[in-house]
């Protein structure tokens, strides 16, 4: 399939490297692609940013089959551009369509519309030091209809957004809560698809947690509420003893990819890592003895997220005296320095804009 372009009339002013939060700026060019049953995938096309004129009776405003990806783009010391694990993220986009009825997408393709996107946009990838293009492909249902029922057609877009360093103010751990009345997936759900209803069922334990003054909620299982699954929307890791142990994809946790990074990563330092079930109870025990090292998350917002404090039932515990952990940094260093060029890519999860 052909990609045609749409030259912008106007373009934006780029922001200072040093201003930049996140996902509040968007580049001025946009990537879109329509699905019908009669003609699949068509018209993929790179073209001005702008909304969408939608119906309102357009079925993903009612009924949330929408599905979305987060991945990176980052600017070398040479100025080259490249990205983490692309391919990893669009198998996901096609893991997560299934789940949500959607029809599937050449992946290949995608990754080559992708690609020519961000070589349009080369620009507006910045520079410094913890800085990135954020990349958001999406899917949205857009049959106008009010009835329950999967939607005929789609429409898939990636935006852009340069964002800043994740930790301006350096590496810090954060305050988690956990939940026991509230779960962000159950097993047999969709908690294991990014799709959008998944954001909005976490968002009331949230709230819950930050007016109790925490940054972050963990999520426990759905079924006995008794195993940990999540933290925020990140995977989870714990120092055990001389373990690295991280709750097994079970079918409600998301499968990131940057928690498999971690494992392979940590896997190759010679660590011994287990994915298995874990209680928070056994969490509790363990820092009750003195075992437990170590809490973080990782995503590919945060690259890894330490974490400092958790509340469980009214019981707080503090994590390695509240200090970012050796295990944690040593990840978190070694995985930017792949991202950004730095480090030997000894797995292949580089992908040259080129
Ligand atoms: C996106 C996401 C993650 C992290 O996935 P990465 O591929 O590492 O960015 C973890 N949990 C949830 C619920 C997510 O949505």
């Amino acid at each position: 399939m052909n990609i045609t372009f749409k030259k912008a009339e106007i373009l934006k002013e780029h922001p200072e490297d040093s201003t930049l939060g996140f996902g509040t700026i968007f580049t001025d060019y946009m990537f879109n692609m329509d699905y019908s049953p009669e003609t699949g995938w068509h018209k993929a096309r790179i073209e001005p940013y702008g909304p969408i004129a939608m119906d309102p009776a357009t079925m993903v405003l009612h009924y949330g089959q929408a599905i979305f990806e987060g991945l990176k783009a980052y600017r070398t010391d040479s100025g080259d551009v490249q990205l983490f694990r692309p391919k990893d993220n669009l198998k996901r986009l096609n893991k997560s369509g299934h789940m949500l009825c959607m029809p599937e997408l050449d992946e290949a393709f995608l990754l080559k519309a992708l690609k020519e996107l961000i070589k349009v946009e080369k620009s507006w990838v910045p520079a410094a030091t913890g800085t990135s293009l954020y990349i958001r492909p999406t899917i949205i249902a857009t049959d106008p209809y009010i009835g329950l029922r999967s939607s005929n057609t789609y429409r898939l877009f990636i935006i852009l957004s340069p964002v800043g360093a994740y930790y301006p103010e350096g590496f810090n751990p954060v305050k988690i809560w956990v939940t026991t009345e509230y779960v962000r997936a159950v097993r047999g759900g969709v908690g294991e698809a990014k799709t959008a209803g998944n954001y909005a069922a976490s968002l009331y334990a949230t709230e819950l947690a930050h007016k109790d003054g925490y940054t972050q909620v963990m999520w426990l299982d759905g079924v006995e509420l008794k195993y940990v699954e999540e933290v925020g929307s990140m995977n989870i890791f714990f120092v055990i003893g001389d373990e690295l142990i991280t709750p097994a994809l079970n079918r409600s946790i998301l499968a990131g990819v940057t928690r498999d990074s971690v494992i392979k990563l940590a896997g190759s330092w010679g660590l011994k890592v287990v994915e298995r079930k874990i209680s928070i109870d056994e969490i509790y025990a363990a820092h009750a003895t003195g075992e437990l090292k170590e809490v973080f998350g990782s995503g590919t917002a945060a690259v890894i997220s330490p974490v400092g404090n958790i509340k469980y039932n009214g019981k707080e515990i503090i994590i390695n005296n509240g200090q970012v952990g050796q295990l944690a940094a040593k990840l978190f260093h070694h995985l930017m320095d792949i991202q950004y060029g730095r480090a030997n890519d000894e797995f292949n999860w580089i992908e040259p804009l080129q």
